[in-house]
This record gives structure tokens, C-alpha cells and sequence, in this order.
């Protein structure tokens, strides 16, 4: 089942796209990913292209794995890390589905980074690999803006990845995915730039959620991201970046300037 939120008439709402139709429910999302889908409280019917798609989620933190992927690695010729190396993503840079991507005036080079998101649906602290499974609501699209030229410059990577905007994430939550060997692309005006599978992932979501519970407490909303696969590239003022996931959809943004 597909989860979104979205806005009409001014008005926030919960809808979920059942049997290819969107329908609104009373519950938020968070709740409805851990009912089944005839056990919601349906409202009124609306098609995708009358309503403006929100973020499915509003992360208190946003949790990015850097290097995840054994082909950018190899692309990179770096040795493949033995624990996840973590940074994070303030909940400020978020933005949905066709909103746009703001170019900071500080930076000269901006890039996409295409990855697999899981959306946290319990409180989770101390988790095992085992148990990690049922703590995920589901999983989403994401899109991990990067200040290259700032991350190289600053060696901490807080003002690279932390401007409003560089976290596109949507343009639903698919709450039923198999993470295991879905194929990951990203696409700038149309033309294919990173095309990858997450099998090539070193550290899978629930070796993932096991590590990072022993850190700090994840919260409901919460959101990874997974890292990205090879051919992370530039993005210019009036491109169009389409991420797909496998099994979730596409999440499309432009860039505009500052
Ligand atoms: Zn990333």
C-alpha cells in the first residue's frame, strides 16, 4: 500500500492509493502503515493530478549513510568501510514531491544523489538485526542534495548537506517493499546518471536500524537514507531531477535559483 499526504483546498490531508486509486483517510500515516489497508476509514476519492503532494513524513532527524554501495566504492577505488559511516540531515531541508530544489548562492557545485529511504515507524533503541524489520513503516524515495564543493572545502559535512531543500523525499511512503533487490536510478532532464540495484548495498536497512538505535533513539517519522550508488554528478539551475526506486515510484524536482 501506497501512503501520501497532500493538500487541497488548503487543507492538509492522509490518503492512501489503494487498487490504483487515491483515497483520503482519517488516520495518519504512521498509523495507517501498521493497519491493514480494509481496515481504514475512507473519505473522499481524489485523482493524483488535482491535489499538490506533500512529504509523507516530518522527520525529527534524517539519518544518511555516506559510501553504502560496494559499486560507488569501487567507482571511487576506496576500501569498503566496516562499520556504516553516518552523518545527518536537518529536519529543515525536507520538501516534497515537485517542489524545488533551491541552488545556494554559496555553493558552485550541487550534486543529486539517488537513494533508498526507510521511514521509521516505532520507537526504536537497542535493536537487534532481527527484530529491526518491525520497526519500519515503509520505505520512500530520496534525493540526498549535496554542496560538493562546501563538503570538500569544510571537511565537516553540516553546511554541505544541510541547506533548505536538499532533501527531497516522496512522493509516497510504499509500506509493503521488498529492500532487498530493488533497482535504484536517477535521471536529470531525462537522461539516466545512476542506475544500481540495492542488492549492491553493504549495509542493508536492518543492519542499518541495529547500528544506528545503539547511537541514538529513532523516532517515529524518523528517516534513513541508505547512500547512494554510483554516478553522482552535478545538478544546474532549471534541471529536472527524477529519482526512481523499484516498487515505489518517482520522486521529481526542479532546481531553481536562490
Ligand atoms: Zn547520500
Amino acid at each position: 500500500m501506497k501512503l501520501l499526504r497532500f493538500k487541497k483546498d488548503g487543507k492538509e490531508k492522509n490518503g492512501a492509493i489503494i487498487n490504483g486509486g487515491m483515497v483520503e483517510i482519517e488516520h495518519s500515516l504512521l498509523e495507517a502503515a501498521h493497519s491493514h489497508p480494509d481496515h481504514l476509514e475512507r473519505k473522499e476519492f481524489y485523482l493524483l493530478n488535482e491535489v499538490k503532494i506533500l512529504p509523507p513524513v516530518k522527520p525529527s532527524k534524517i539519518i544518511c549513510v555516506g559510501l553504502n554501495y560496494r559499486d560507488h566504492a569501487e567507482e571511487l577505488n576506496m576500501a569498503l568501510p566496516d562499520e556504516p559511516i553516518l552523518f545527518l540531515k536537518p529536519s529543515t531541508t525536507v520538501i516534497g514531491h515537485e517542489d524545488s530544489i533551491i541552488y545556494p548562492a554559496q555553493s558552485h557545485h550541487v550534486d543529486y544523489e539517488a537513494e533508498l529511504a526507510v521511514v521509521i515507524g516505532h520507537e526504536a533503541r537497542f535493536v537487534s538485526e532481527d527484530d529491526a524489520l518491525d520497526y519500519i513503516a515503509g520505505y520512500t524515495v530520496l534525493n540526498d542534495v549535496t554542496a560538493r564543493d562546501l563538503q570538500e572545502k569544510d571537511g565537516q559535512w553540516t553546511r554541505a548537506k544541510s541547506f533548505d531543500t536538499f532533501c527531497p523525499i516522496g512522493p509516497w511512503i510504499e509500506t509493503e517493499l521488498d529492500p532487498s533487490n530493488q533497482r535504484v536510478c536517477m535521471k536529470v532532464n531525462g537522461e539516466v546518471k545512476q542506475d544500481s540495484r540495492t542488492k549492491n548495498m553493504i549495509f542493508t536497512p536492518k543492519e542499518l536500524i541495529s547500528f544506528i538505535s545503539e547511537i541514538m533513539t529513532l523516532q517515529p517519522g524518523d528517516v534513513i537514507a541508505t547512500g547512494t550508488p554510483p554516478g553522482v554528478g552535478p545538478l544546474q539551475v532549471g534541471d529536472v531531477a527524477e529519482v526512481n526506486v523499484e516498487g515505489i515510484g518517482t520522486l521529481k524536482n526542479r532546481v531553481t535559483k536562490s
